[in-house]
């Protein structure tokens, strides 16, 4: 395989416009979701068959007692060898060859959705009801293959969201982390060898979402 193609989430510069949310919908023709308030500034609450990208939101205080406001851009991390797949016989996912995005096709409607949600380590295939197809985050397949990058990254104001060519965007990771780290000690890139979708964080993985850095 190619080194195929990585996003870089940044969610130090993350306002939480949800722009990256609304475009995903937009440009994928998904219909929005009746919610109502919870209690939380996440709309809707999580995943589903027509939510492929969720931002989460996160507040607390540190054991040192210092509050934090987290925001986490949630989607498919694009993995390398995908936990998703381990059932997968009959090309119900597959994964391209030259852009490295895992994707999952009509066929996914034979599969076992409990066995492929628990093989993924970010909890993130969701079923639709009615037909019993799995989906989730293409990478915006239709756009990346026609010289367009992912409908997020284009729609996202401050520059949290970035997709480019592999190798590249390792560069930007390492680079972007080793400045962070000198305001916020703790910050890192999640898993950067194992996912394409890699995001760099300032302070523990916990602090923003249960399965930010996988099971
Ligand atoms: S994040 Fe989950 S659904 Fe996406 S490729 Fe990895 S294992 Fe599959
Ligand atoms: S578009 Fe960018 S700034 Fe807005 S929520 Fe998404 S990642 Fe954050």
């Amino acid at each position: 395989m190619s080194e195929g193609y990585s996003f870089l989430v940044d969610t130090s510069k993350c306002t939480a416009c949800r722009g990256c949310q609304i475009a995903c919908k937009q440009w994928n023709g998904l219909p929005g979701t009746q919610t109502k308030n919870e209690g939380t500034y996440e709309n809707p609450l999580d995943l589903s068959a027509d939510t492929w990208k969720i931002v989460r939101f996160s507040e607390g205080s540190s054991k040192d007692g210092a509050p934090f406001w987290h925001f986490f851009s949630e989607q498919c991390r694009h993995c390398l060898s995908p936990g998703c797949m381990a059932e997968v016989e009959n090309d119900e996912i597959v994964q391209d060859e030259k852009t490295g995005a895992v994707l999952f096709t009509p066929k996914t409607s034979k599969l076992n959705y409990k066995v492929t949600r628990d093989g993924c380590p970010y909890d993130i295939p969701r079923q639709d009801p009615k037909t019993k197809r799995l989906f989730k985050c293409t990478m915006c397949f239709d756009r990346i293959t026609n010289d367009m990058v992912p409908a997020c990254a284009k729609s996202c104001p401050t520059g949290a969201l970035v997709f480019g060519e592999r190798p590249k965007i390792l560069e930007m990771v390492k680079d972007r982390v080793q400045d962070l780290v000198k305001k916020y000690p703790k910050a890192k890139a999640i898993n950067p060898e194992d996912v394409r979708v890699i995001y760099i964080i300032t302070g523990e993985p916990q602090q923003y979402w249960k399965l930010a850095a996988g099971r």
